[in-house]
């Protein structure tokens, strides 16, 4: 397999290599392939980016001064970032949302044992010591005093009432 450039010369060979096809490219400072030195570990950057957007979300979306600081520490970067850096990702992760406010109290009971909120849950992955897997629990209204049941089986829980 060759490949040609824009003036038909061979900028490139892929002879096969046990079902592969390495890339042998030209050397542009002698015109020579590296044919001769055939797994010579070599790396080749086509282009580099200088838009601050690309190079932010490509650190893990580290903030715009922080990724403009790292072109003096790190090698490949550019030295200049340019455009701006508006990210729709960031953006959306850093907005907060407002509390949810509490209804208002419109029906509380007016005497203990008038409503009575109860809740059963379970199973628990891991039982008690007393092999209980299930909870039950009693809240009065009025005087908010609580109650709470351990139960072994969802069965029991017409008993704790
Ligand atoms: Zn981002």
């Amino acid at each position: 397999m060759r490949e040609c450039g824009p003036q038909g010369r061979i900028v490139g060979l892929a002879p096969e290599v046990d079902h592969l096809y390495p890339l042998l490219l030209a050397n542009p400072d002698t015109s020579e392939t590296t044919i001769n030195r055939p797994h010579s570990p070599t790396t080749y950057l086509a282009s580099v980016s200088t838009s601050l957007l690309l190079w932010h979300q490509c650190l893990a979306h580290l903030g715009p001064a922080a990724t403009r600081g790292l072109t003096k520490w790190c090698a490949g970067i550019p030295a200049r970032l340019t455009g701006e850096c508006d990210c729709i990702d960031c953006l959306d992760g850093n907005q907060t949302r407002k509390p949810f406010t509490p209804l208002p109290i419109t029906s509380r009971s007016s005497r203990p044992l008038e409503l009575v909120h109860s809740d059963l849950s379970g199973r628990i992955p891991s039982s008690s010591l007393a092999g209980s897997k299930y909870y039950i629990i009693f809240i009065d209204d009025f005087t908010r005093f609580t109650m709470i049941y351990f139960l072994k089986k969802k069965s029991e829980a017409l008993k704790a009432f």
